[in-house]
């Protein structure tokens, strides 16, 4: 199966299905990395905060795949958002990883009552013109948070990644990237494995296809043009959650999932999240 790519607005290519490791432990996350790359996964999203960039890096080596076949992705922590700061623990970061560069590197949050990811982004902006981060972004950020970098910096982030699925469907944040050029990555692209997946909508749509509720969930975000990262630590749902490129939704489908929407957050809301 062949994963395609989109398009970011600097020119780089990411696979538009990727594999997420937040809450895989550092002891598993090799074994599990491993597994997805073997599975034909080419895209890892990992962050500073979830503790196991070592893995993904060491998962990396131990698959024999040349660096550039996969997309990295890794995300500063809250707590560095300083100038400084950021571009020490981005060092730190590649080191990890085992890596002399990452493909994307993101500002994981806004940390909106900080005020300082302004500065955050100047110093990804560095990173970036060094050619140490192919492209960067930004992360739970919502159109003031873009507004202001727009108005107060030089490079628009080549992506944003969100909270989205459809019990949470973002229509406003997705328009406003694609009207200015950022593409809409998906966290928690399954509703975290909770109440979505019992949907029977989910469950109906998927027995006309002879899928899973979380594959006609990914193929939902596929249609729309979202990239997506979702987590397993079990091998057949990491085989799973990649065969999702032989079948297509169609309008009634599609409208049918659109219709969860709930407006309700799962995680955090980006206009008053700390986390540290
Ligand atoms: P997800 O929506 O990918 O759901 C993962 C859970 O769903 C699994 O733990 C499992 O319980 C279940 N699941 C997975 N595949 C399944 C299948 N085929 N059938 C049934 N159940 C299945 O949730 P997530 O891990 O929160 O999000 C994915 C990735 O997004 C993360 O790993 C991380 O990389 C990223 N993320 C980023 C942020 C952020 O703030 N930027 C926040 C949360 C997650």
């Amino acid at each position: 199966m062949t994963v395609p790519n989109i398009t970011l607005n600097n020119g780089v290519s990411i696979p538009q299905l990727g594999f997420g490791v937040w809450q895989v432990p550092a002891e598993d996350t090799e074994q599990v990395v491993l597994t997805a790359l073997e599975v034909g996964y080419r895209s890892i999203d990992t962050a500073q905060a979830y503790h196991n960039e070592e893995g993904v890096g060491q998962a990396l080596r131990a698959s024999g795949l040349p660096r550039e076949e996969v997309f990295i992705t890794s995300k500063l922590w809250n707590e560095f958002h300083g100038y400084d700061d950021a571009l020490r623990t981005f060092d730190e970061s590649l080191r990890r990883l085992g890596v002399d560069y990452i493909d994307l590197f993101l500002i994981h949050w806004p940390v909106t009552p900080l005020d300082r990811y302004v500065e955050a982004w100047r110093a990804l902006e560095r990173v970036y013109s060094e050619g140490r981060a192919r492209a960067i972004g930004v992360s739970n950020f919502n159109v003031d948070h873009l507004t202001r970098l727009f108005d107060e910096t030089e490079t628009v982030p080549a992506l944003n990644q969100i909270e989205l699925h459809p019990e949470f469907i973002q229509t406003e944040l997705r328009e406003f990237h694609a009207k200015h050029g950022i593409a809409t990555e998906a966290w928690s692209p399954l509703g975290q494995g909770r109440g979505l997946l019992d949907r029977p909508e989910l469950a109906q749509i998927g027995a006309k296809y002879g899928k899973t509720p979380a594959q006609v969930t990914l193929r939902w975000h596929l249609q729309l043009g979202n990239i997506v990262i979702p987590k397993s630590v079990t091998p057949s749902r990491i085989r799973e959650n990649f065969q999702v490129f032989d079948f297509t939704l169609d309008e009634e489908d599609m409208a049918r999932i659109n219709a969860l929407d709930s407006g309700r957050r799962l995680g955090p809301d980006p206009a008053t999240f700390i986390g540290f």
